[in-house]
């Protein structure tokens, strides 16, 4: 989660350990600074560690502060790292080229210090205010955990990483039973309190920061398990049944019991090439619907076909 108070970071890239010294004195103590005198070595600190803000000189060595800018802004852990750049080329065509490069600014040396810091400034507040909403817009709207934006992400990333590494991802799918009876019942405004309360359940049970609980959409909720065979996910699964189970949320008109229940599917796969998230997620879907066919409040996967685990 971003905060708003944190201290953001600014690497400094220019082949003259001059200039470096200049800006990062001051810079340093208002914020993080880390430096690269060649475009090389900026791309690696970046890529690896991507700053809120980079102030790049063009004049360099072997790759130019242009093709550097070029490679930043064409990888989706950079692109939209604001670059400033700071040089000595003051021709009109060089300013021109550096801000259709996708630069925000253009400062001249020599420089006037309080003008760069106050550029500065301004694209670091600007940065910090598009994270936030980038944040915001990845978050379910009324139970404050991830929305299907973020799952989606998440789950992209994840199958790309398996692909890479062999890892399985478990996937889990989540519906509260009967939740049309309870909305009827006690009305949308009660409907808003258990969505949330059966949100933050889940967020408390699993197991890992690495995990993912997300709203997928009106009563259903989904989990990405990174690193987890269809055994630990069915074993997840079976946790948060038995966690939201325990809350003993009343639900008179429920069929199953007298209280909030949900219904589990659980799936895990290798990712393979060719093959895409999808499935994956097809699959945890149809376990979930076995597992509201075969009485609810209870975990279905599918392990050389369908199967189901003893109730919670
Ligand atoms: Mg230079």
């Amino acid at each position: 989660m971003i905060r708003a108070d944190r201290k953001q970071r600014i690497l400094v890239v220019d082949d003259m350990p001059a200039n470096i010294k200049i800006l990062g004195q001051a810079i340093r103590g208002r914020h993080e600074v880390s430096v690269a005198t060649n475009g090389r070595q900026a791309l690696n600190l970046a890529f690896n560690d991507p700053p809120d803000l980079i102030l790049l000189d063009i004049l360099m060595p072997d790759m130019d502060g242009y093709e550097t800018c070029r490679r930043l802004k064409d990888d989706s852990r950079t692109k939209d790292i604001p670059i400033i750049f700071v040089t000595s080329k003051d021709e009109l065509e060089d300013e021109t080229l550096g801000l259709e490069l996708g630069a925000v600014d253009y400062i001249t040396k020599p420089f006037h210090l309080p003008i760069v810091l106050a550029r500065i400034n301004t694209h670091l507040r600007l940065k910090l205010q598009s994270d936030l909403l980038e944040e915001l817009a990845k978050i379910d709207a009324l139970t404050e955990i991830p929305n299907r934006r973020q799952f989606e992400e998440r789950l992209a990333f994840e199958w790309q990483r398996s692909q890479r590494g062999g890892h399985p991802i478990g996937l889990i799918m989540i519906d509260i039973d009967e939740f049309k009876k309870y909305n009827d019942f006690y009305g949308h405004a009660q409907g808003d309190e258990c969505l949330k309360a059966v949100a933050h359940c889940l967020a408390r049970e699993i197991p890992r920061s690495q995990d993912l609980v997300a709203r997928y959409g009106g009563e259903e909720f989904v989990l990405v398990l990174p690193d987890t065979d269809v055994d630990g996910t069915v074993a997840v699964g079976r946790r948060l049944c038995q966690a939201v189970d325990a809350m003993n949320l009343p639900h008179e008109k429920s069929s199953v019991v007298d209280h909030v229940t949900i219904s589990v599917g659980a799936a895990a796969a290798i990712a393979v090439a060719g093959q895409s998230s999808t499935e994956l997620l097809l699959l945890a879907d149809e376990c979930l619907y076995r597992a509201k066919e075969g009485g609810r409040n209870t975990v279905w996967s599918m392990v050389g076909g369908p199967h189901k685990d003893a109730p919670p």
